[in-house]
């Protein structure tokens, strides 16, 4: 599966963000390193499209897609020379697939701040300076094994050399991998060394119930996260980590009193997916009606090898109609009378929403 790490400073509110995702009911306590072993947490990724499938096959369960977080110990100023927990915050980072950075945007004079004050930005600058500072360190552990070999005329190593010096260019610019640009061949080759400063991240702005507008924390954050391409989610942890508690009639309720169509939490949670560039498609039976999670460019026989391995291997054909039209012609059978029902090959591309029924051999 695919996970996001959360990661931010101590007390900015990760906890009480894991607590609401996973309903784990960790403690979140108001102390600096209180979070030490890395929690992880499967979440369902909400999808309306589910309930609407559902609603035509009448199926006996409905399975979302799932995601993992992973609750990551707080990080300090000089993790990336091993202080506080730095050494296992970054091994646990390396794990990840990608990162979500919460950030803290509220006032509250109870809750200690790590640096005495509230400021996104330097905050910001003190995780991400950590993780540039430990890639710093990996790339040039590489450059030194590479440099003899390229200076002898070895092809493979004078490649490697002229790469890792671009990386180590950027990262000395205080910038991170991820906003660098390389070709295929680079990125494949920068790929083998899971530097931290690659993954995928965004940024969640943990605000006030009342912080949401006209707060220029979370307008701080907005600009670094604009000038970086990354997407900001602003959400009240407190608020999420009290909404999940409640059943669900209950939750419903306490939503609309609220004025919000759903919890907070589904934008953290769609936007990872997204982040990690993911996909979804359905499978539809009375059994169950089901979403897979596949990478965007998944080819059929691959999409098929999330359902089983022997769906990949002894892949014939796939029996394909689009959500909408699924939706609008309610249901294969209507879909086929329409014309809307495909059969494709081991080359077809499967598409987001599209609702697939495999043929294999086994
Ligand atoms: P962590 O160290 O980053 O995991 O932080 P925690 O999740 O343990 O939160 C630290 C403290 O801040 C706890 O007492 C939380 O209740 C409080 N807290 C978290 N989110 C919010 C928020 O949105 N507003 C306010 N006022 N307090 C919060």
């Amino acid at each position: 599966g695919f996970n996001c790490g959360i990661v931010g400073l101590p007390n900015v509110g990760k906890s009480t963000l894991f607590n609401a995702l996973t309903k784990a009911g960790i403690d979140a306590e108001n102390f600096p390193f209180c979070t030490i072993e890395p929690n992880s947490g499967i979440v369902g990724v909400p999808d309306t499209r589910l309930q609407a499938l559902a609603d035509i096959v009448s199926p006996e369960k409905i399975l979302p897609a799932t995601m993992e977080f992973v609750d990551i110990a707080g990080l300090v100023a000089g993790a990336s020379k091993g202080e506080g927990l730095g050494n296992k915050f970054l091994a646990n980072i390396r794990e990840t697939d990608a990162i979500a950075h919460v950030v803290r945007c509220f006032d509250n004079d109870n809750v200690i701040h790590v640096a005495n004050k509230v400021d996104p930005a330097a905050d910001i600058d003190i995780i991400n300076t950590e993780l540039a500072l430990a890639d710093l360190d990996a790339v040039e552990k590489q450059l030194q094994k590479v440099v003899r070999p390229a200076r002898s005329g070895d092809k493979e190593a004078i490649a490697a050399k002229n790469l890792l010096e671009k990386l180590q260019a950027h990262l000395d610019e205080g910038k991170p991998l991820r906003s660098l640009e390389l070709d295929k061949d680079e990125r494949t080759r920068m790929g083998s060394l899971h530097l931290l400063t690659t993954k995928p991240t965004m940024y969640i702005a943990n605000v006030n119930e009342d912080g949401f507008e006209d707060n220029p924390h979370l307008d701080t954050v907005k600009n670094i996260a604009a000038a970086e391409g990354a997407i900001v989610v602003p959400i009240c942890n407190k608020l999420e980590s009290e909404i999940a508690e409640l059943e669900d009639d209950e939750k419903d309720e306490f939503l609309a009193d609220l004025g919000m169509e759903e919890a907070g939490l589904n934008r953290v949670i769609r936007a990872g997916y997204q982040l990690l560039g993911l996909q979804t498609y359905f499978t539809a039976g009375v059994k169950e009606v089901r979403a897979w999670t596949i990478p965007v460019g998944a080819t059929a026989p691959q999409s098929a090898g999330k359902i089983h391995t022997d769906f990949e291997k002894g892949f014939i054909r796939a029996e394909v109609i689009a959500y909408d039209d699924y939706i609008q012609y309610k249901g294969e059978q209507g879909a086929k009378d329409a014309g809307k029902w495909r059969l494709e090959g081991k080359d077809y591309i499967v598409k987001d929403g599209d609702v697939v029924h495999f043929r294999f051999n086994v």
